[in-house]
């Protein structure tokens, strides 16, 4: 019989269910399209009954070809806010998404109140609408009679692992990882605790608030009725957390970036918690037999959304691949640049005003130009994040290993290893965030005894060697100055 786990990936505009081998090989994939409602402009939301039914239909599939798997792992788009009533397990709301920008106002009062010196100590984040302490208050504030049931313990909170987590249980499970806990705002993750001050600061009651467990633990079994027969749920991490783990990097100085609608790259940073010094992120890379190792974040809102752009607004091509093509029609974008910020800049900008640009257009100016410029843009904005990375996390990366969506482009993953002047890698299995709680759950079930095991089954497929040269280092300049003009503060 395959030795195989069930990894749940419930991403931001899909579903999906994918078993894995003992090797990481994919055995069976099952996905769902998921809506996206933009209620009102820098509004995103969407209907939790479909992001469970959706991962349910998927799971189900994979579990009628792969009905011996060793146990489930879940994976999920994170920060995303849902409140549930305890009884009838309806939502009180449709769940807000991590792009959500509502909560913006009420983030920029808690910043002029001075509140992000404590925000910053306790959790590593930024005051920022992306996170969901301001989600879980707007529901609260917005959504009538929803604060009064809250505050006599009737709601539940949970971001999308705890409520596929809830349902799976048959809602005998009220439980988070500590990974996506710590996207919260709430959690405190040095000392490892939902955090009364910040709970005050949000004016929010703990009661709404899930256990907070490792990311390999006895997180329930499936209820009855969910599956022909009971799982056991072993492991759990928020995405960009397991796909540092998909691509193994559990030494301190790897870095992986993943190329999807956005970009997220994390650096392992090891054993210590360390406040960040520039504008990015640290946040807890995961937690294990309740030992803890941190990570450098960065988080680049459009990345893979900016080629979609091209596709389906500007009509460029009809399938994202072409962009390759179009890109290297021509041997440079004619000092065009693309800044992508159709939902402000994240790291290191945090402008939620700022707005996408195009520059440099002149006559001879023409879709091959503007296409590689949206490519190229991404090795920028992965440089913007480098640079502050290296001051936070004190370790010069070696390798960068990148997965995600966009890393079909070699074009792409050339010119970001010529503009970071470090070797990108790609890895054979790119579905790291699934396989990632795949190795979780993997671990939890004894498939896999430690990280060395795990490890020593990543295997590379790519490796784009860098060769920097001066015309590079313009270029960035270049980038430099058409952000400039894009930042609103
Ligand atoms: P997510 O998990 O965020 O939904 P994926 O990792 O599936 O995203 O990546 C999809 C993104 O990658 C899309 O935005 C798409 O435009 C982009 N993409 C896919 N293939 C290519 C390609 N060959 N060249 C450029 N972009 C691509």
């Amino acid at each position: 019989m395959t030795i195989s786990i069930l990894a749940i990936d419930q991403g931001t505009t899909s579903s999906r269910a994918i078993v894995f081998g003992r090797d990481g090989k994919t055995l069976s994939i099952h996905q769902k399209e998921l809506h996206l409602h933009y209620p009102q402009g820098g509004w995103v939301e969407q209907d939790a009954l479909d992001i469970w039914a959706d991962t349910l239909e998927a799971a189900r599939a994979c579990l009628k070809e792969y009905p011996d798997v060793s146990g489930i792992g879940i994976t999920n788009q994170r920060e995303t806010t849902v409140i549930w009533d305890r009884k009838t397990g309806e939502p009180v709301y449709n769940a807000i998404v991590w792009q959500d920008r509502r909560t913006a106002g009420m983030c920029q009062k808690l910043k002029d109140a001075g509140h992000e010196t404590a925000v910053r100590a306790k959790t590593g984040l930024l005051i920022d609408s992306y996170f969901s302490a301001t989600k879980i208050a707007w529901i609260l504030d917005q959504v009538p009679g929803v604060r009064q049931r809250a505050e006599k313990g009737e709601l539940a909170f949970g971001t999308i692992d705890c409520w596929l987590l809830w349902n799976l249980t048959g809602g005998k499970v009220h439980a988070t990882d500590a990974t996506n806990a710590s996207r919260t705002m709430l959690y405190n993750i040095v000392t490892h605790e939902w955090d009364a001050e910040l709970l005050k600061i949000f004016n929010l009651p703990v009661s709404l608030l899930p256990e907070v467990k490792d990311n390999i633990a006895d997180f329930g079994t499936t209820a009855d009725g969910i599956f022909p027969r009971p799982y056991k749920i072993g492991g759990m991490a928020g995405d960009q957390q397991a796909a540092l783990i998909g691509q193994a990097c559990f030494k301190p100085g790897m870095v992986k970036s993943t190329y999807g609608t956005g970009c997220f790259a994390l650096m392992n940073i090891g054993l210590q918690f360390r406040e960040p010094q520039t504008r990015l992120l640290t946040t807890l890379a995961y937690k294990l037999g309740g030992q803890s190792a941190y990570a450098v974040e960065g988080s680049i809102f459009v990345a893979g959304a900016a080629i979609q752009w091209l596709r389906d607004k500007a009509g460029f091509f009809t399938d994202a691949a072409e962009s390759e093509k179009l890109a290297t029609s021509v041997p440079d974008a004619q000092g065009v640049y693309f800044v992508p910020a159709f939902t402000g800049l994240g790291a290191p900008y945090w402008d939620a005003e700022a707005r996408g640009a195009i520059l440099g257009l002149t006559r001879e100016t023409g879709q091959a130009h503007i296409t590689r410029a949206a490519l190229e843009a991404q090795a920028y904005q992965t440089l913007d994040l480098m640079e502050d990375m290296i001051k936070d996390g004190s370790t010069d990366p070696a390798v960068i290993r990148a997965d995600g969506g966009l890393v079909a482009n070699s074009f792409m993953c050339q010119f970001l290893a010529d503009m970071l002047g470090r070797p990108i890698e790609i890895p054979a299995c790119t579905e790291t965030t699934a396989l990632g709680a795949a190795f979780l759950a993997g671990l939890q079930a004894g498939v896999y005894k430690d990280f060395d095991d795990i490890a020593a089954s990543w295997s590379l497929a790519e490796r784009y060697e860098p060769n920097p040269s001066d015309v590079h280092k313009s270029l960035y300049e270049g980038w430099k100055r058409a952000v400039a003009r894009v930042l609103t503060s």
